[in-house]
């Protein structure tokens, strides 16, 4: 136990940023130091591959339910450093989630400078991710993120050394918990106790993983060097078909109409192709294709039109420069060229 002047302090006038992914951890961890006492204020770091519009509202609604303030920060360009060049490297896929969590408890360790919080909470769980949630990517996370002792995982608190909270007297630890492994049993239990019979699920597997996007990502930073990847790089990455026709050029098709229009919104100083007079795609060509590249990613773009069997198509060529029309004999769908140009 701390000293005793700290450990008489009133829990109300002790404020603690709760990290809230959404997930069922994160609002427990948040609704457990609320009902011992503290000033809690949620924290939702938003970046590229976490929930949208729709998801946050949820988030919010969640928090009002449990009768919690929620900040949310986007973190989404910052985030991207983190993708670029992990200190503690990828997992299967691009995801490098033990840097990912350093940087989230970053950014919560700088939401508790400013809103003068005294220590940060978050929903881990010991062993709950073999990969980042073992005992010493815990104590990486809270060391790089700079919080130390200032960081309390409650859930599983009693299996780690003990922080500041404990140390201080601030909190006991028989209100604390020493969950591990990926059961949820003893979470099910607290939710039922805690009455949070709704809240959101955190946002489905992260696109990180996936072999397609990965594979995608992987041939970006390859090509055009990890500076040159920006934000709508990413999100391109979730888009159509790709394909790199040469070190410089890559040729993205949508594959429905929700996908071509994104596309269009996307394009930026890109040059777009789109069919005339027939269905089909919208394209876009990244890089400075020679002639010969422009009508083969235009060709590229025909295999996908409903041609009916039409050996020309007219495509609509739009670029900083020019809007010109060309024609172009779609590709075959069995020509071998496409599956080598494809990426992910
Ligand atoms: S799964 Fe994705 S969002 Fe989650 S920690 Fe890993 S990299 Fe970050």
């Amino acid at each position: 136990m701390g000293n005793s002047m700290e450990s008489q302090r009133d829990r109300s006038s002790i404020r603690v940023i709760a990290t809230y992914s959404g997930g069922l951890d994160s609002i427990l961890a948040a609704v457990l130091m609320k009902r011992l006492g503290f000033d809690v204020l949620l924290l939702h770091v938003q970046h590229l591959f976490s929930t949208g519009e729709v998801g946050r509202n949820r988030l919010r609604d969640a928090a009002k339910r449990a009768g919690l303030s929620v900040r949310i920060v986007d973190a989404s360009e910052e985030h991207l450093e983190t993708i670029r060049r992990p200190q503690h490297g990828y997992g299967q896929g691009m995801n490098p989630c033990i840097d990912c969590r350093i940087f989230m408890l970053k950014i919560a360790n700088r939401v508790r400078e400013e809103e003068e919080a005294e220590f940060v909470v978050s929903g881990e769980v010991l062993g709950q991710r073999p990969k980042s949630q073992h005992l010493k990517a815990l104590a990486i996370a809270a060391e790089e993120s700079g919080l130390g002792d200032r960081l309390l995982r409650p859930l599983c608190a009693n299996l780690l050394p003990d922080t500041r909270p404990v140390v201080e007297g601030w909190i006991r630890k028989d209100e604390l918990f020493a969950i591990h492994g990926r059961s949820r049993s003893t979470q099910m239990a607290l939710a039922e106790e805690f009455g949070v019979t709704d809240y959101p699920q955190p946002a489905g597997g992260c696109v990180l993983i996936e072999k397609s996007y990965a594979g995608r990502v992987r041939d970006a930073f390859r090509h055009l060097g990890k500076d040159e990847v920006g934000l709508t790089q990413f999100q391109l990455f979730r888009l159509g078909r790709h394909y790199r026709l040469s070190d410089s050029v890559k040729v993205i098709v949508g594959r429905n109409q929700s996908e071509n229009e994104r596309l269009t919104e996307l394009a930026g100083g890109r040059i777009r192709i789109d069919p005339l007079n027939v269905m089909g795609p919208t394209t876009l060509v990244e890089g400075c294709p020679t002639e010969d590249e422009l009508l083969l990613g235009a060709a590229l773009a025909a295999r996908y039109c409903d041609h009916e069997g039409r050996t020309e198509l007219q495509m609509r060529v739009v670029s900083h420069e020019s809007d010109r029309t060309v024609a172009v004999a779609p590709l075959s769908p069995d020509d071998p060229r496409l599956a080598a140009w494809r990426i992910g």
